[in-house]
């Protein structure tokens, strides 16, 4: 049992077999049909032009702030954005771009207030201001529809361009009870995650228009991106969104079921309530020893992500059984 991420999830059978069986060929001549096969359907899914198969969440989050912005640019993100804090600074370290982060409220959308007075005036002493980058789910938490649509109209008033890291996007539409175009819709580019709570083993997408894809070839291609025979890897892909995105949310289920069963668990709280998606934080009181509680769980093959507040994830690879067992381990482990 893994509480660490979702990104610990297993390809199922169905997606080794895919894998077995996928044809191939070699991607960077544009020769790969399941690769193509998965970009196109990805596109047509979520209403784009199109979209490009990339490494990883962290490397296609790159290639969109590597599209949207030039050397001095800047792109305005939340103060918690993934993509500015996790993501080893590499818009800057390999753009020459640079983060501008704001502040985010506790429901993880970024006032609009705030983020106007961010925008640099047009003069050579600025920077120049060319994106809004948002997160959704943003720490487990759902971006309301009704903040996406305002998000649109302000950067169509300041003629930004608007960049969703949607790894766990999926994650939204299910907590929602939403088509995911219905979320996507209102952004220039967006980037899902194949690799966490949809269950497959390697690789995000990267989606926009047919320019923005283009430049994001060249620009995966001088990152190391550009894969061969990785049709291997766009079976399973495919797989994970149309098999995995609809059980969602027995995570968030699970999720609000651990938060109330931790409840019961002495120096630990939780508020299931605000629990929306496969994250939940619990605070946990100061004199456990995580790091031993950490060590003892791991010796009964329970692994857990310690801080404060501590971090748990629900995935397809703990069922609600597991989720009972987890918590008496933990009560006899204290
Ligand atoms: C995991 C994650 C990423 C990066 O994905 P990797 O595949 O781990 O590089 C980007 N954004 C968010 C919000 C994430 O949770």
């Amino acid at each position: 049992m893994d509480f660490r991420s979702d990104t610990v999830t297993r390809p199922s059978d169905a997606m080794r077999q895919a894998m077995a069986n996928a044809p191939v060929g070699d991607d960077v001549y544009g020769d790969d049909p399941s690769i193509n096969d998965l970009e196109q359907w990805a596109a047509e899914q979520h209403g784009f032009e199109a979209a490009l198969f990339c490494s990883s969440g962290t490397q296609a989050n790159l290639l969109a702030l590597l599209c949207h912005c030039e050397r001095g640019d800047e792109y305005l993100c939340g103060q918690q954005a993934h993509n500015y804090r996790f993501e080893g600074g590499g818009a800057a370290v390999l753009g020459s771009i640079q983060p501008q982060p704001v502040e985010n409220d506790p429901d993880g959308t970024i006032p609009f207030s705030k983020l106007e007075a961010a925008i640099k005036p047009d003069d050579l002493h600025f920077a120049r201001t060319r994106l809004l980058s948002l997160e959704n789910t943003i720490n487990g938490k759902v971006l309301p529809l009704s903040y996406l649509a305002e998000a649109r109209a302000f950067v169509d008033q300041h003629n930004l361009a608007l960049h969703l890291d949607g790894a766990r996007v999926y994650n939204a539409a299910a907590a929602l009870d939403v088509d995911i175009t219905e979320i996507v819709k209102y952004f220039d580019s967006f980037t899902i995650c194949l690799s966490k709570g949809l269950g497959a083993p390697v690789g995000s997408l990267l989606l926009g228009d047919q320019a923005l894809i283009k430049k994001a070839i060249r620009w995966r291609k001088m990152l190391g991106g550009g894969m061969r025979q990785a049709g291997i890897l766009a079976a399973a892909a495919k797989i994970a969104i149309q098999e995995n995105a609809t059980r969602l949310r027995e995570d968030h289920e699970n999720s609000r079921y651990l938060a109330a069963q931790l409840n019961t668990v002495p120096g630990f709280s939780t508020k299931p309530e605000f629990v929306e998606t496969n994250i939940l934080f619990a605070k946990v009181d100061s004199h456990i020893n995580q790091t031993a509680l950490a060590e003892t769980l791991k010796n009964q093959g329970i692994l857990i992500s310690t801080g404060h507040p501590m971090r748990l994830v629900t995935h397809l690879d703990v069922s609600r059984d597991d989720i009972d067992d987890f918590i008496s381990a933990l009560k006899a482990a204290l």
